[in-house]
């Protein structure tokens, strides 16, 4: 059978990563957290103190890491030279950080190569910005997940609380705007909906209904669900 390609992209916490998760298990084929792999370069600028507007560093670091991605069922594990950072990138400085990176066409290269390469040839959900128009432009199935800005930056404050990392509802919401704008201005690959994608606005709606809702636009496009 033809492999599966499903990309799902979005704005920070309209709920990629939840949601993509929920429909890889259904599938049970694997998911691909593109953002995470943008963190990692970032937290690697972070510990090396390299300058994100200080190119030749960023290309001479990327040229010296091993950045792994291992998967375990639908679960994926990041691994920075060695060492697993899939919990190390969950705060809001790498998130910050991942966006200002992730506006570099060196990082993107090298990154993009290798989502399309881990997705080649095998059924595969991949949540990021870019992966229906850029990353795999003849996926399947491309939903955009978004949701208002209110229940984003809510949404962020209750995860970064439920890790013990204390920030301001307010704060939230402006990182989040921040970081809208800074991934869909962007000249190369910005966040933006494929002409053919499907918009899902998970504001008021529970997981549970948001999977149902694509569930039957994968079943209605391919019949496997
Ligand atoms: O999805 P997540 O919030 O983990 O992504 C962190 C950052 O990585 C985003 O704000 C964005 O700048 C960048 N990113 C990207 N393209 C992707 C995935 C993430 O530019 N495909």
């Amino acid at each position: 059978m033809k492999p599966i390609k499903i990309a799902i992209d979005g704005p920070a916490g309209a709920g990629k990563s939840t949601i993509a998760k929920l429909i890889a298990d259904k599938l049970d084929i694997i998911y691909l957290d593109t953002g995470a792999m943008y963190r990692a370069i970032a937290l690697k600028c972070l510990e090396n103190d390299i300058d994100f507007e200080d190119k030749k560093s960023i290309s001479k670091l990327l040229d010296n890491t091993d950045l792994e991605v291992a998967f375990n069922h639908s679960r994926q594990n990041i691994i920075l030279d060695g060492v697993d950072v899939s919990d190390k990138i969950r705060t809001t400085e790498i998130s910050n950080a991942a966006s200002a990176i992730a506006a570099l066409p060196e990082v993107r290269e090298k990154l993009v190569d290798m989502q399309r390469e881990i997705g080649q040839e095998r059924s595969i959900v991949m949540d990021g910005r870019d992966i229906g128009t850029y990353v795999l432009p003849d996926a399947d199935v491309k939903i955009f997940l978004t949701a208002s800005l209110e229940e984003r930056a809510r949404r962020r404050w209750l995860e970064y609380r439920n890790r013990g990392e204390e920030i301001d509802l307010r704060q939230a919401m402006k990182e989040i705007e921040k970081r809208d704008i800074c991934d869909s201005t962007r000249d190369f690959a910005p966040l933006k909906k494929a002409h053919d994608a499907i918009v899902v606005d998970t504001t008021d709606k529970s997981i549970a209904q948001v999977v149902d809702i694509i569930e039957s636009i994968i079943r209605d496009r391919l019949s496997v669900v």
